[in-house]
């Protein structure tokens, strides 16, 4: 369906292989960036380049971040002691809107999930463990409450029993299959208070 020329046409391909982003969409998009001023479109790619080259983990929480240990792991303020897991960086982003969080979190970057041939080592669970050598008094566990979630939960809390490390789950209030970064603040509060140690 080349109506438009190759150039537009690999414009609207790449937007359409975004997340969330359908054909209609990414027509839109490519539409509206060549429209756009060029230096507008120079600064929205060398922001996409920028991010992508200057992003690394955080060698605490394994979080996405431009710096070697991320905002929140080098807050002095912030409670050392307990640990929220989160599936990914945005799932972070989520708890921290609430501004009601004041522990750290560690970020799996995944889920273990049998059926896509995801396991344990695939996901940040080694870095949880070296961290619990440390200073710490309770690992929350908020992976989303999809299968995959829950398997993930049930893993690391069999795994951090032994050290006799507190371990909670956050409350059902999250709806099943629901992913964190689509729940509103307060459900996501509800369900951080309501956590039931395991
Ligand atoms: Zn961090």
């Amino acid at each position: 369906m080349d109506y438009y020329g190759s150039q537009i046409t690999k414009l609207i391909e790449q937007l359409a292989s975004l997340p969330g982003i359908g054909g209609k969409s990414a027509q839109r998009l490519a539409f509206h960036i060549v429209n756009m001023p060029q230096e507008k479109v120079e600064q929205l790619a060398g922001a996409m380049v920028d991010a992508k080259k200057h992003i690394c983990y955080c060698k605490e929480c394994c979080t996405l971040t431009d710096q070697e240990i991320c905002p929140i792991c080098s807050n002095p303020v912030r409670d050392k002691k307990t640990i929220m897991v989160v599936e990914s960086s945005r799932d972070l982003a989520a708890y921290e809107k609430t501004g009601k969080y004041d522990g750290v979190y560690h970020v799996l970057h995944g889920a273990i999930s049998p059926l896509l041939g995801i396991g344990p080592g695939d996901i940040r669970l080694k870095e949880l463990m070296h961290r619990l050598q440390g200073n710490v008094s309770e690992v929350i566990i908020a992976t989303n409450s999809s299968l995959e979630g829950e398997t993930t939960a049930m893993y690391i809390s069999k795994l951090i029993k032994p050290t006799g490390i507190k371990v909670s789950r956050i409350a059902s209030g999250v709806p099943v299959g629901g992913d964190l970064e689509y729940i509103d603040e307060v459900t996501l509060l509800r369900a951080l208070e309501g956590r039931v140690e395991l």
